[in-house]
This record gives C-alpha cells, structure tokens and sequence, in this order.
C-alpha cells in the first residue's frame, strides 16, 4: 500500500512510499483492529514535521510515516474485538503507553514523565496517512456516521476537551467555582474549536487572533456561536479586560508565547489559565512586570496549566460535543474544513497549504485519502 514519510529531522522530505498493508496476526491478543482511511488532518505539528523541526522515526527506520488526526472504516477485526464491526467509522488516539513512567502503566500516557514519548505520526510510531492502518481496539473510538463528515476534527478537539477537563479538575481546589466569561487566545482550528466547547458549556466568550476582523472567515465563524472575536492588532488581551472585564478562564492556543504575560495580567481573582501551544522556538521576552504578576496570583488565587495530548476519555467527550455541536449550530463544524486535498499522492498540495494558511485562507486541511 501507499502512505506519506517524512526523513525525520530534514526539511522537505515528504515522499510517497510502497510499504506492506498491515496485518492483524500481529495483535497475539486477537484485539486488532485492520481500519481504511478516509481521511487524514493536518496541524502545526505536521508542520513542524516536514519543516524538519520536529519528530522521531521509529526504531530501526529511516523514514517516519506522518499523520496524526486520523478518521476511517473499520475494514477488519480481530476475533477478540468486542465493540468494533466491519463498516464502523472510527478515530484513533495518538499516544501510546511504551514508556517506562508510572502513568504509561496506568493507561495515562498522556501524563507520561518519560522524555521518549510515543505518538503515532509524531514520534517513535508511524502514522496514519496510510491506505490502512492497524490498531489496538484500545485505541480506537467510534463515531456515529452522523457526524462521520467532521469527525476528522474529533483529534484536535480531544486537546482542547482534555485542558478544559484539567481546568475542570484544577479547580476543584475552591467548594465553588462559577466561571461565567471565558478568552480564547489564538483563532485558528484549535481556538475556533475551544470557542465552540466553551459556548457549548455556557460560557461568554472572546475570542483573539491576530488578523483584523473585516472579511475575516475565522472571526464570522465566532460571531455565529455567539461569541466576539478581536485582533489584538487593534485591541490587546490585557486592554480587552476593560471592556469585558477580566477572565474567569483563558485558554491560549496562539503558539506566540510571549502572549501568555499578557494572559496572566488578564485573569480575574480565582481564574484559571490553560495553556496548550507546543512552542519549540527560542523566543524570550523582556519587560515581564514580574511583581505585579506574581502578586496578581498569589493575593487572587489564580492558577495556571499546561495541557499535552489527550486521552480516551477525552476523545469521548470530543464526540458528545461534536454532536451537540451540530445539534446546536448544524452546519457550523462543516464550515472549518476549508481545504480538502484529495489523493495521497497529491500531499505536496497538502504541505503547501499547511505552510501558507493565510495565502490560502485555511482553518483546516485535510487529505481524504478515500471518499466517506
Ligand atoms: C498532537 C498531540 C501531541 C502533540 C505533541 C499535537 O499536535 O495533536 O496529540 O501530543 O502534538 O507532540
Ligand atoms: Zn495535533
């Protein structure tokens, strides 16, 4: 079969490769899981991968088959698999447990304390832009085919469902926690993504971005679900707590870090800050007002998180709000997938746009490997 590599490490790598289609003899506990895929999504991540920048092969291979935010059919099941049939559609994890970590022991990997981590497309394990891929019934979740046309946004929504969890499980902390107004730092996929769970959850929410706000997709897509959307060309996170006063929960998604100064200047007293961006720069910032940070935290209780990865149980929840999602604003999810490219062999197409999101104007990109 054919599938998408990287030479991890090298910019521009990207080839297609013949490799055997995968085989369920080599699930021993018979819980293999042989799925066909439709389609694949991309991120900064596979961004980064291509670029060079980031991203392991697995041991004892040169190449490293790329693709992390998978979606496909059940084509094949092991005789042990229970909840999975022919003709399913289905997402599977990324992480896996390989590590040596106490939490890789307990089903946690995504609180691995190992260094090594394993993901597939991203690091040590191949991915899934593949024909086909094989996989642990562990790792797989179901969707129902209602919502089988944007489930390929179930991956990065199980990020933003597992730092709202930790926000959630944070803030246990106080008897009583009654956020009302919640900021989204960044509004690419990911922020868009967050802005819908927060509304979905009840939130008032702003969302930021750095573009202006005329004519810009991204931003009508936030007033659609009821929330505002700002350039912080225009108006600053830290100037926007004058108009909207301060926040009860920020969740920053940018990828500029030094933005997240201006976060913890913005939160209200018991607030809670999520932080999800994989920054592998070395920017560095100057002119924190450090003691007036810290005494904001401290007299105010406020705290802050950072968020890796997700978990099953994340993506669980990622599919009970993608359907709410539709129940509530129908159509609304569909409009994210700006980009499809179609064909494996066309995944130069696929980088070119990844790299250019604001030439072509694109939230998400996708590669359908083969029509739903
Ligand atoms: C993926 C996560 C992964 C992270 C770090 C993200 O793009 O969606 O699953 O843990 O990158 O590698
Ligand atoms: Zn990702």
């Amino acid at each position: 079969m054919k599938a998408v590599a990287v030479i991890p490490k090298k910019a521009k790598s990207a080839h297609l490769i013949e490799i055997d289609k995968p085989d369920l003899s080599e699930f021993k506990d018979g819980r293999g899981v042989l799925v066909k895929v439709l389609r694949v999504g991309v991120d900064g991540t596979d961004r980064d991968v291509s670029g060079g920048e980031y991203g392991v092969a697995p041991r004892g291979s040169d190449f490293l088959i790329v693709g992390h935010e998978s979606f496909g059919r059940v084509v094949e099941t092991g005789e042990n698999v229970k909840e999975l049939k022919k003709g399913d559609y289905v997402v599977a994890t990324v992480r896996r447990p390989l590590g040596k970590s106490v939490y890789d022991k307990i089903g946690e990997q995504d609180f691995t304390t190992d260094d090594k981590y394993y993901e597939r497309g991203i690091s040590r394990l191949h991915g899934y832009m593949a024909e086909f891929y094989a996989e642990s019934e562990d790792f797989i979740i179901k969707i129902p085919a209602k919502i089988a046309d944007i489930a390929v946004l179930l991956e990065p929504l199980s990020i933003i469902e597992k730092g709202l969890k930790q926000a959630e499980d944070v803030q246990k902390r106080l008897s009583v926690w009654q956020p009302k107004t919640a900021a989204v730092l960044g509004a690419g996929s990911v922020g868009l993504l967050t802005v819908m769970a927060l509304r979905l959850r009840g939130f008032e929410v702003h969302a930021f971005g750095n573009l202006p706000r005329r004519g810009y997709l991204n931003a009508e897509l936030c007033a659609a679900i009821g929330a505002t959307y700002d350039s912080t060309e225009k108006t600053g996170v830290i100037a926007s707590t004058e108009k909207y006063g301060e926040y009860d929960l920020i969740f920053e998604c940018t990828g500029f870090s030094p933005i997240i100064f201006d976060a913890m200047q913005s939160l209200n007293e018991n607030g809670i800050l999520i932080l999800a961006s994989v920054t592998g720069g070395e920017k560095k910032t100057d002119g924190v007002p450090s003691d007036a940070i810290n005494q904001k935290f401290v007299l105010g209780n406020r705290a802050m998180v950072g968020t890796v990865n997700a978990g099953r149980e994340h993506f669980e929840t990622g599919v009970k709000d993608l359907a709410l999602c539709e129940a509530m604003y129908p159509g609304w999810l569909a409009r994210l997938l700006t980009h499809r490219v179609k064909g494996l062999k066309n995944y130069e197409k696929l980088f070119e746009i990844l790299e250019n999101p604001d030439k072509y104007k694109a939230i998400k990109t996708y590669l359908e490997v083969n029509k739903i």
